[in-house]
């Protein structure tokens, strides 16, 4: 499998206040292509360091990709760093420059000076246009390696890749494929305890169990010549463990609880409304973060109430009635107790769950509890 390296620019990726995601959105795109990722950078805005981060980059592997640094200030630096490290010149491509300059003037501004910084390339590069934003990507190819040179925002960064890069990479003739259960009501060990067996002496899928802010997941990675035969793998071992976890699991292609519960509520024509309290509006900023929200979630009520197992109930039926739905379901919060409420053909029912984590955790994975026993009780 051949081997490619990320480098994410910008010493503001190296405060708390912004994450690289663009090295994750790259992963995943450069893995379709059969490309593992076996080491990424962040380098903050300083030129030798930058070129240094680089330099040893492209000593490891075949294909490096930056992100960032490419905009008009004096801090972007990745064209000089490309620069120095290919021992080029910077020149100015003149169409580039006219680019840039129509681009303003197509808004009626003057092109600033600071802009034109963008329109200097290392000597060799191939041009990558950018039709969301000012700075070109660019290609540069160094002695059997190749240094692809991408924008910072990702709303540039993903267009300029899929429409200019990834043509250009091909495929490996082999693809890594992710498969993701989602499970549910289980702690990771007794998880682990029912598909261990089926994991253990396998390395392909190989198989990672990752906590989330709301349950567990299951990642599977299968690596074969084609998509086809990568999804024979991935479900040869998917079938088997969602079997074994039986309802605690509620997706086996990575969608979320929400989602899921959307499409069964359309399903079977009902509708689901919620009254929360402490924990906040969780379950009704979820559901109507769905497209099909409004269709399938009749309302919500927020109020603070005192968290016993007979409010909880109170809670149900009230959202219930109010909003004139079939189902409901409430959530009250005290510390690590969670009261929950569900209101249904069923009559009312209330239940305490007792969650761990700090007190953000425990708000949303109350939501997922309530909306996890209503998949239960009157969907799954
Ligand atoms: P730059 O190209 O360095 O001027 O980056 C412009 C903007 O793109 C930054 O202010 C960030 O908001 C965003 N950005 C840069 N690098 C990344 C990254 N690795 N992941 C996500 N966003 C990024
Ligand atoms: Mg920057």
């Amino acid at each position: 499998m051949r081997r490619a390296e990320i480098v994410a620019v910008g010493s503001e990726l190296l405060t708390p206040f912004r994450t690289d995601t663009n090295s994750l959105w790259l992963t995943e795109q450069l893995n379709e292509l059969g490309l593992e990722v076996q080491a990424k950078s962040v380098a903050g805005d300083q030129l030798d360091l930058l070129a240094g981060v680089l330099q040893s980059a492209l000593e490891r592997c075949e294909l490096v990709m930056t992100t960032g640094g490419l905009g008009p200030t004096l801090d972007d630096l990745t064209r000089d760093a490309v620069a120095t490290v290919a021992g080029v010149e910077l020149e100015l491509w003149p169409d580039v420059l006219e680019n840039l300059r129509a681009r303003f003037a197509a808004r009626g501004y003057e092109m600033p000076t600071n802009n034109e910084r963008q329109a200097w390339l290392p000597r060799g590069a191939s041009i990558l246009p950018n039709p969301s934003g000012t700075a070109p990507g660019f290609i540069l190819e160094l002695g059997g390696k190749r240094l692809v040179v991408l924008p910072g925002p990702p709303r540039e960064l993903k267009p300029m890749f899929s429409e200019h890069v990834r043509p250009l990479l091909g495929s490996s003739g082999e693809v890594l494929v992710r498969r993701v259960l989602k499970v549910n009501g289980l702690g990771e060990s007794a998880l682990d305890e029912r598909i261990a067996p089926f994991y253990r002496h396998l390395d392909n899928p190989s198989t990672t169990i990752l906590f989330t802010e709301y349950d567990i997941e299951i990642h599977l990675t299968a690596r074969a010549s084609s998509r086809e035969q990568a999804e024979t793998l991935l479900a040869g071992l998917a079938e088997p463990m969602a079997e074994k976890l039986g309802k605690r699991v509620y997706s086996s292609l990575g969608e979320s609880l929400p989602q899921v519960l959307a499409r069964q509520l359309k399903a079977r024509g009902v509708r689901l409304a919620s009254f929360e309290s402490t924990g906040g509006a969780r379950i009704a900023d979820r559901m109507m973060a769905l497209e099909e929200g409004p269709l399938v979630y009749a309302g919500g009520l927020v109020a603070p109430c005192p968290a016993s197992l007979e409010q909880a109930a109170t809670m149900a039926d009230e959202a219930r009635s109010r909003f004139g739905s079939e189902l409901a379901v409430s959530t009250s919060v005290n510390g690590q107790e969670v009261f929950l409420g569900l209101a249904g053909p069923n009559g009312v029912e209330t239940r305490t769950v007792s969650l761990l984590g700090n007190r953000e955790l425990v708000a949303a994975r109350a939501s997922q509890s309530a909306l996890d026993w209503l998949r239960l009780v009157y969907l799954a």
